[in-house]
């Protein structure tokens, strides 16, 4: 018999990194007390005020295969507009960037009925799967759930004179769409999205 060693019995860690993480954190953060935190590129506690939100986040990363890959803590994506401008599609800065909606029946999802998820059109975090998508008769691509829930914001929205459920990305605070309570089982939930905030990969 020629098998090697068995595998140590320790249950499988998701993500090594983030078991190294922390202790670079703790390392920056030390060093951005030295350093009176100017001038830091990877840890950016002044761009990450402005945005409202934490420097870091946890989200569970997805490969091109649509399988989970772990739980990791990743700087929060924050770009300017002009960024985000050269980056994206003018409708898709409009609804990602500036809380648009896109018009119904017009984006390239909504009809979609391939296999695979989508991720934020911003960041790449993956943020629905098909697997949870329905019929909703609305024009936009429609979800029961997000693909998991740590990669998704749920913000109250009381903008055009209504209580909505406004719906985010969790790595770049990118609008995604709203969230409302008739959908269908299992949830009763209807992730109401917009095609132009989310792009699509196809699986087998
Ligand atoms: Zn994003």
């Amino acid at each position: 018999m020629t098998n090697h060693l068995p595998e140590p019995s320790k249950p499988s860690n998701p993500s090594v990194s983030s078991t190294q993480r922390p202790n670079r954190r703790t390392f920056l953060i030390t060093a951005a007390s030295a350093a009176g935190v100017a001038g830091l590129a990877v840890w950016r506690p002044s761009l990450a005020a402005a945005a409202g939100g934490p420097a870091n986040v946890t989200i569970i990363q997805f490969s091109d295969a649509g399988k989970p890959t772990g739980k990791v803590t990743i700087p929060k994506v924050v770009r300017s507009d002009a960024e985000w401008k050269q980056k994206l599609a003018p409708v898709s800065f409009d609804v990602a960037r500036k809380e648009g909606t896109e018009r119904p029946y017009t984006g390239s999802t909504w009809n979609n009925h391939d296999r695979g998820f989508y991720r934020c059109i911003c960041c790449d975090n993956a943020v629905f799967s098909s697997d949870t998508k329905f019929e909703s008769g609305t024009g936009w691509p429609s979800f029961w759930q997000p693909i998991a829930k740590e990669n998704i914001v749920e913000i109250r929205d009381m903008s055009l004179g209504m209580e909505r459920t406004a719906v985010s990305c969790r790595e770049c605070d990118a609008h995604l769409g709203h969230v409302f309570d008739d959908g269908p089982r299992p949830t009763g939930l209807r992730y109401c999205m917009n095609s132009a905030a989310m792009r699509f990969v196809k699986t087998a």
